[in-house]
């Protein structure tokens, strides 16, 4: 029997420490031990690995976690209760857990952390967005990345085109990363349980991911192209200010098409055109 399994199950922990699940803080616990290996098992973590958990709470994943043979388990947390719960898995695992108190939003993971890198996380829904974004910018640093969100956010990063979810987040996750959804789980499985489903999504970073600046060039593109989705791309992309009809011919996209048409290919090429129209931009 590994040491994790001899702890007191979460529920009592919990009570314990008189851990009240807070709202704000997007705080919907998983107890199910099950549940949790199904979510470490999709991240296939080997012993040259440092797993990287955001929001560890009462520590059901982060149990999990240890009990593969990741070389390290980093866990930010940003409710100061929730490390004192996590003392008891931390005497268990003092060489190989790393509790780290801080808003994960403004902690640059790999300025803590060594390659490879994989990030697991059941995230806090009001800032899984953000954080998606954020680490995509970076998406070389990260070997993987198993997440998850609200079933809805979910749809939308893996939506194909002329489907009602693909949007902005749709091309920007797929550009940088395979991004496949996983399994569901009801709202039943969380305690408190959260209104909506939740969706584990695990992203590969292709290699090479796409530099910096082709990347900005394609957030500006998008942003353009899907905030008037219904619009002709010849219309919803005057914004950009550079020759439109010249950009489309370029790209061979007729300007008639709107974003919710285009292919990841067909906005990889539009980003890369923009970037060549205006390079003084992307200095
Ligand atoms: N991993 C635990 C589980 O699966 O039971 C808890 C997941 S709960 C959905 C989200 C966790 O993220 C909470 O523990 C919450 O306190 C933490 N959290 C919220 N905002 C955070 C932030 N900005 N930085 C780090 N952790 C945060």
């Amino acid at each position: 029997m590994h040491p994790i399994d001899g702890l007191p199950a979460l529920r009592e922990v919990i009570v314990k420490y008189g851990f009240q699940a807070k709202k704000t803080l997007g705080q919907n616990f998983l107890f199910d031990l099950n549940l949790t290996q199904k979510i470490a098992q999709i991240a296939g973590l080997t012993a040259e690995d440092t797993a990287i958990e955001i929001g560890p709470g009462p520590g059901g994943l982060t149990r999990a976690l240890l009990k593969t043979n990741a070389h390290k388990v980093f866990a930010i947390e940003i409710d100061p209760r929730a490390i004192n719960v996590l003392e008891e898995l931390k005497q268990i695992e003092n060489q190989r857990l790393v509790i780290i108190q801080g808003d994960a939003l403004s902690i640059n993971v790999a300025e803590i952390t060594s390659a490879p890198r994989k990030i697991i996380a059941n995230l806090p829904y009001n800032i899984a967005t953000p954080l998606l974004l954020m680490w995509l910018k970076q998406a070389d640093l990260f070997k993987s990345m198993t997440l998850m969100f609200q079933k809805e956010v979910a749809e939308r990063i893996v939506a194909q085109p002329k489907s009602k979810n693909y949007g902005r987040l749709s091309v920007m996750c797929q550009a940088q990363a395979v991004c496949k959804r996983m399994f569901d789980l009801p709202p039943s499985a969380f305690t408190p349980p959260p209104k909506v489903t939740s969706s584990v999504v695990h992203f590969v970073p292709r290699t090479p991911t796409i530099p910096p600046k082709f990347y900005q060039a394609l957030e500006i593109v998008t942003k353009f192209a899907f905030g008037q989705r219904r619009k002709m791309l010849r219309s919803s992309l005057k914004g950009l200010n550079i020759d439109i009809n010249a950009l489309l011919e370029k790209a061979q996209i007729d300007s008639s098409q709107r974003a919710e048409e285009l292919s990841l290919q067909n906005f990889l090429k539009l980003a890369e055109i923009y970037q060549s129209f205006s390079p003084n931009h992307f200095l």
